[in-house]
């Protein structure tokens, strides 16, 4: 029997799902929906969610040059051309502090989510004190294991590479449950590891001044990410309604508007459910973020929305990806 290589099989799919895209591209133009995180320059960035302000501003100089741009929130089916939509996820400080000035400065519209229960925080979120815990300088004992009441997990954490598959494994179970047990989980870390919580530092999420600052930007629209940023699907649907709402709502009063757009905590398909989709309506939301590549049409459903996420590219690379998007 024989197997077909990965690079023939992504020739195959190409060959037939571009003209395909082609087509549909001249019967409906696109909206390409770019996800940003951060812009920063770090000194460990394990999950590349940083852009520096270099490569940001080149990236949105190539967009305004080259590309319509569109708001997240506008009605995209009167538009004729294809267009290019920024966002951002999560409400990290440096987005009012690096990346404001350079959205002012090139003029282009954007449309910021944020968690609200990290808003003003002096604490780090939970992936960074991860971060710093495992992958960071200090020596650890040789073994974690958990005590949770599932019977015990355990990592090595000798090596440098035991410490990041320890990591990862951390990563990928703490995107399944609730911000109770991962606090939990973060105080046995913090015992083993004999830490102290940290302040937040160059991970801190904006305070409430900030947002106030950045939402009252004219290029700005500011849109819900749940309180906790726990994956929707790990919970309840009166937990979801909470984590929905309570966000909209908080939103709300300190910014004294509506808030119009919704995107859902880590955003790919299996991340949220029927539930939500229903609830991001109710709520009323006119349109939801997800994470996945994907062009936005006519007929895309308004509450889920692909994006395409950006990481720290030169200008050159991001033109060749932006070029790829409008065939993926
Ligand atoms: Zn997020």
């Amino acid at each position: 029997m024989t197997t077909i290589g990965p690079k023939i099989r992504r020739s195959l799919r190409s060959a037939v799902c571009t003209p395909l895209h082609i087509l549909l591209n001249r019967i409906d133009p696109p909206v390409i929906v770019l996800l940003y995180h951060r812009v920063a320059t770090l000194a460990s960035d394990p999950e590349m969610l940083a852009v520096t302000p270099e490569n940001f501003r080149a990236q949105l100089l190539h967009l305004k040059e080259n590309h319509q741009l569109v708001r997240f929130e506008e009605d995209w089916t009167k538009k004729t051309k294809p267009a290019v939509a920024i966002t951002f996820d999560d409400g990290y400080a440096d987005n009012v502090l690096q990346a404001l000035p350079i959205i002012e400065e090139v003029g282009v519209p954007a449309t910021f989510f944020v968690s609200t229960g990290a808003i003003g925080s002096t604490r780090e979120y939970w992936w960074h004190e991860l971060e710093r815990l495992i992958l960071g300088v200090r020596i650890l004992p040789p073994r974690f294991t958990m005590e949770d009441g599932s019977g015990g997990r355990s990592w090595p954490s000798a090596t440098l590479r035991e410490r990041r598959e320890f990591y990862h494994g951390m990563v990928r179970l703490m995107n399944d449950t609730d911000a109770e047990h991962r606090n939990n989980r973060l105080a046995q870390l913090r015992i083993w590891a004999g830490a102290e919580p940290a302040p937040a530092g160059t991970h801190r999420a904006m305070t409430v001044e900030e947002l106030r600052l950045l939402d009252g930007s004219s290029r700005v629209t500011i849109g819900a990410h749940t309180v906790t940023h726990t994956r929707l699907s790990s919970l309840t649907a009166d937990a979801q309604r909470e984590e929905i709402m309570a966000s909209k709502r908080q939103l709300e009063t300190w910014l004294g508007h509506e808030i119009p757009v919704f995107s859902y905590p880590f955003g790919r398909r299996c991340e949220y459910t029927k539930e939500s989709i229903a609830l991001c309506r109710e709520a009323g939301f006119s349109k939801a973020a997800a994470n996945f590549p994907g062009q936005a049409h006519r007929w895309t459903d308004q509450y889920q929305i692909p994006r395409h996420l950006v990481r720290d590219w030169p200008v050159k690379l991001f033109a060749e990806k932006l070029r790829g998007f409008w065939s993926r």
